[in-house]
């Protein structure tokens, strides 16, 4: 391991990675070679092999084995815990280094990927927990002939493939609720942010993690990724992305062995402000929801949907907190926005921007291109005027652009917060703790937030309503997720014959 990437500046040389198969590094040999550049500075940082699909084929052999053969299944809950919170401990011993490489390739703060990193320790300490607690259920009441008992077993092998916005965050909210099942796993990263997944490949064979438990393999989706959806011994998959690929998992797994699906796709989440919610919270949580991760957040609240009566005054204050959003390098430990993470990403950005405007939405701030260190770097942007035929409105924008629309009553919110085809996250901001529960009720969403947004925490399982997803990760279910129910009927006694 390169010792020296603990300092806090861009490496002076890209640093070679291999990819992760059956518990060793592997080297990228003659591979085709990606090289990575810090969208916060322009400059290359990583080389990451080009996984062929014959290397696809030995990561998913690998996997097989290591569940046919029972070396992680058929431990107990017990010894799988152990390495669960092993895990924890070394993830938390080598934070900075997982927060520096989540920086370089993601452009996020270094201050925020330190603590996505701690709070991914937490989900490890839990799915240790959950690891002893999964369990089945029994039926005593088929009289004194029968005995039912219900099993939960893993699922077999799990391909994993994930977005660039969260590499960290979003593998850890799965990969050790999937091992507390028994599952063994290939992970694809996505190409633009493989380091820190490979990093926990070893960092889980440093925990004690059997060989071949836990595979890496990297390159671009539309390739290797594709080869994974198709793969005919991969039992389930796991896809986070965009909800156009999202249809191509869905239409793959019904092409080849119909292996389960777990998807959490887009967002055009609400934020709805009504004029008795302590205004000053709200501004401040409803700017945290839109520059977090600089809108590139599939839980973003990208809709604010404010009560006519304070609509103006209200987005004046969420435009004069996002103007205070400190956007810069993000290395320096200040900076609570970095840079838009791919190069497409950030035309599809401006693009909206642009297009906001062609539609007649007033533009009320921010929205420039900034000059940092090198990097690309978007000023949130505050649209008023908006209505929900413009694609700012109705679209996943995935940056810090938030759109205003005003309403008049509780109904007419929540018919524009269901007025989506997305059902992932909302958030209501009130004093008034019915209208809060009704609403709640009413809006289609897998994660609702009452004054506050954004939050969680491991226990509690994520995903989404409507073209959001299917299935949900993290928390006792995002175990139960990997498992497959048995039902074992057991006779008790001499049998009463059929054929005399
Ligand atoms: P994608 O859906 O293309 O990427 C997500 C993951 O899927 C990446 O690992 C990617 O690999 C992989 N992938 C891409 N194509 C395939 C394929 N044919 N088969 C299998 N895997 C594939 O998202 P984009 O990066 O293109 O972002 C586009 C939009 O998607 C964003 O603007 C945003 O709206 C949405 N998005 C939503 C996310 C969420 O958390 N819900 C996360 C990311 C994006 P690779 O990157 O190597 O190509």
């Amino acid at each position: 391991m390169d010792k020296t990437s603990h300092t806090l500046s861009v490496p002076t040389t890209p640093r070679e990675f291999g990819f992760y198969l059956d518990g060793d590094w592997v080297a990228a040999g003659d591979r085709e070679i990606f090289e990575r550049s810090s969208p916060g500075h322009g400059v290359p940082v990583s080389h990451i092999p080009r996984c062929t699909k014959e290397d696809l084929d030995a990561a998913v052999a690998s996997a097989r084995t290591a569940f046919d053969d029972r070396r992680w299944a058929g431990l107990s809950g017990a010894d799988r815990a152990s390495v669960l919170l092993k895990a924890a401990e070394v993830i938390r011993s080598r934070t900075d280094e997982i927060a520096y490489w989540e920086t370089l390739e993601n452009g996020k703060p270094i201050a925020q990927a330190r603590a996505e990193v701690q709070g991914c320790v937490g989900m490890f300490e839990l799915a240790a927990g959950l690891a002893r607690t999964l369990h089945g259920d029994s039926y005593n009441n088929s009289g004194d002939g029968a005995f039912g008992i219900v099993t939960r077993e893993p699922v077999g092998v799990v391909g994993l493939i994930t977005p660039w916005n969260f590499p960290f965050l979003i593998l850890c909210e799965r990969v050790p609720y999937i091992l507390a099942s028994g599952c063994t796993i290939v992970a694809k990263p996505s190409e633009v942010t493989s380091v820190t997944t490979l990093l926990l490949a070893e960092i889980m064979t440093q925990a004690g993690l059997p060989d071949g438990v836990f595979n890496v393999v990297t390159g671009p989706g539309r390739s290797i990724g594709q080869h994974l959806l198709e793969h005919m011994d991969v039992d389930m998959l796991s896809f986070t992305g965009s909800t156009a690929v999202g249809r191509s998992v869905v239409e793959a797994s019904g092409r080849t062995n119909f292996k389960k699906l777990g998807l959490e796709l887009g967002g055009k989440n609400p934020q709805i402000v009504f004029a008795d919610a302590d205004l000053e919270d709200a501004a401040d949580g409803v700017a945290f929801g839109i520059a977090f991760n600089t809108g590139q957040c599939c839980v973003s609240g990208s809709r604010l949907l404010v009560e006519r009566s304070v609509a103006d005054r209200f987005s004046q204050m969420v435009a004069d907190k996002l103007a205070k959003v400190r956007v810069g390098d993000p290395l320096d430990e200040a900076a609570q926005a970095g840079a838009i993470t791919t190069d497409a990403q950030n035309r599809t950005i401006l693009s909206y921007i642009a297009k906001g405007q062609e539609e007649g939405a007033t533009l009320i701030s921010g929205g420039r291109v900034l000059e940092i260190s090198g990097g690309q770097y978007i000023e949130p942007a505050v649209f008023t005027n908006v209505t929900m035929d413009m694609a700012v409105a109705s679209e996943e924008i995935f940056g810090p652009v938030l759109c205003v629309i005003p309403f008049d009553s509780i109904d007419e919110a929540i018919t524009i917060a269901n007025d989506t085809e997305y059902g992932l996250a909302a958030s209501v901001w009130t004093k008034d703790i019915d209208k809060a529960l009704s609403i709640s009720r009413r809006v289609q969403a897998g994660r609702f937030w009452v004054n506050t947004t954004l939050a969680g925490g491991p226990e509690l399982p994520i995903g989404g309503f409507k073209q959001s997803g299917w299935g949900r990760e993290a928390g006792m279910q995002g175990v139960e997720e990997y498992t497959q129910v048995k039902s074992v009927h057991i006779e008790i006694g001499k049998r009463s014959h059929w054929v005399e």
